[in-house]
């Protein structure tokens, strides 16, 4: 499993898939453990880094990961494989926007895919939130960018980050949920329901 681990993150090192840091998913996997989160669904597979650790919290975890670039979705199934976890992670090849789930619920929904449709996810799948669940989103720092898209040349990194930007806005804003901003890794925000609190 260690060893899978770390020919994973050389994959994604030597093909530039963006793989979690690593403080980030080590604090996924404690907020897991401490709030005894069973059912996860994953918005951006990747090649099953993230959804690995994470199903690696405890023998009795399930994932679904989404994921809609088959290259990406072919290296994910075969590391969960070789992990021997495919019986608890289930990966699902479509465009997260397109997918029709019915009648469950997730403890946990981590948004880790486009990183400008993040509201368009969380409205999504927050009808999928189980009764006191969370919703996790990576990247809310995005390399730093985040804060400064202004000063920023490139136009379609621009766009990006200011995205995210509006994501961040829609987050502080939001009637329904309360966010968390933890400046972990990348930066993350856990949001849960007000009533909830
Ligand atoms: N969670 C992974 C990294 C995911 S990288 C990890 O930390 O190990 C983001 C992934 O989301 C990319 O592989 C990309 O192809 C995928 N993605 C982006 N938009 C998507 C969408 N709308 N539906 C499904 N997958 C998407
Ligand atoms: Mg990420």
């Amino acid at each position: 499993m260690k060893e899978q681990l770390l020919e994973m993150e050389k994959y994604a090192a030597e093909h530039n898939v963006p793989i979690i840091e690593k403080d980030s998913i080590v604090y996924i996997m404690k907020y897991i453990k401490a709030n005894n989160i069973k059912n996860i669904l994953e918005i951006g597979s990747a090649i099953g880094y993230s959804s690995i650790l994470m199903a690696g919290v405890s023998n009795d975890i399930k994932v679904t990961t989404i994921e809609r670039d088959e290259t990406r979705y072919m290296e994910c199934l075969k590391n969960i494989k070789k992990c021997d976890m495919d019986k608890r992670i289930n990966v699902v090849f479509q465009d997260a926007l397109e997918v029709n789930l019915s009648g469950v619920s997730y403890d946990l929904i981590f948004i880790d895919a486009a990183k400008g449709q993040n509201i368009n996810f969380f409205e999504k799948y927050k009808y999928f939130l189980a009764k006191n669940g969370a919703i996790i989103t990576d990247n809310l720092k995005f390399h730093g960018y985040v804060g400064h898209s202004e000063e920023i040349e490139s136009k379609n990194l621009k766009s990006l980050v200011s995205k995210i930007e509006d994501y961040i806005t829609f987050l502080k804003n939001n009637d329904e949920f309360t966010t968390e901003f933890v400046n972990v890794g990348d930066g993350l925000g856990i949001s849960i329901r007000k009533d909830e609190k």
